[in-house]
């Protein structure tokens, strides 16, 4: 690198750090965040599963609520109850192909009472809402009632929700927001859900 340009790299650094460290500085605000992984691409679950473990492995109580249930068993769940953390699981198994709307509707009820008590619990610092986005665009929970519960959870508990088409009032009240984008993924070209990546 000539001297000119890694003087120039070396200003342009500088400046960055200067915006960063400011940035660092001004954002003192320490509660819970609620956050929402959205989008069609891989990576919902995963991401949510990783800050679980993140916080377990902090020595943090975290709580999982699995509102579709796979027909397969998850790594995720085998790995975490391990380390106590609860697991509320959708007991019919909602599928995508739902034949039986009540049947679902009772199920998803069950399993917010559940969630409802993970989010009231002052003990607990995060909270796993997986799939919950599809409670809300089938209507088989009412927005109104999660969109409170979450707001009046405990000042320090974090929460994520994942799924796809994230309902715009649990974005609206939502800290974080990010939205996997599909970019490709290999199921399209016939790859099948594998053990130990999948689920
Ligand atoms: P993961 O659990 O792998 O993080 P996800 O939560 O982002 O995925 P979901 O919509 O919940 O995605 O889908 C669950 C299952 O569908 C997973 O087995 C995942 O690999 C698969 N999947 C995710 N995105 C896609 C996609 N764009 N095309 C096909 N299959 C997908
Ligand atoms: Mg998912």
């Amino acid at each position: 690198m000539s001297v000119d340009k890694e003087n120039n790299h070396k200003k342009r650094q500088q400046r960055l750090k200067e915006t960063v460290d400011a940035r660092v500085e001004a954002a003192q605000d320490e509660r819970g965040v609620l956050q929402v992984i959205t989008g069609n691409g891989k990576g919902k679950t995963t991401a949510g599963f990783g800050t679980v473990a993140r916080a377990v492995g902090h020595g943090k109580k975290a709580a999982v609520v699995q509102f579709i249930k796979g027909s397969w068993d998850c790594g995720e769940r085998n790995l975490l109850e391990k380390f106590d953390v609860p697991f509320a699981v959708m007991a019919t198994g909602f599928t995508w192909e739902t034949q039986n709307r009540e049947a679902d509707i009772k199920a998803a009820e069950e399993t917010w009472q559940q969630a409802k008590k993970f989010l009231a619990d002052e003990s607990i610092d995060i909270v796993l809402l997986d799939e919950i986005t599809y409670m809300l665009s089938y209507d088989y929970l009412n927005v109104d009632e999660v969109i409170e519960c979450l707001a009046n959870r405990p000042a320090h508990q974090f929460v994520i929700a994942t799924g796809r088409a994230a309902h715009r009032k649990l974005t609206d009240l939502a800290d974080t927001v990010s939205e996997v984008k599909n970019i490709k993924h290999a199921f399209d070209a016939g790859v099948k859900a594998q053990v130990g990546f999948d689920y």
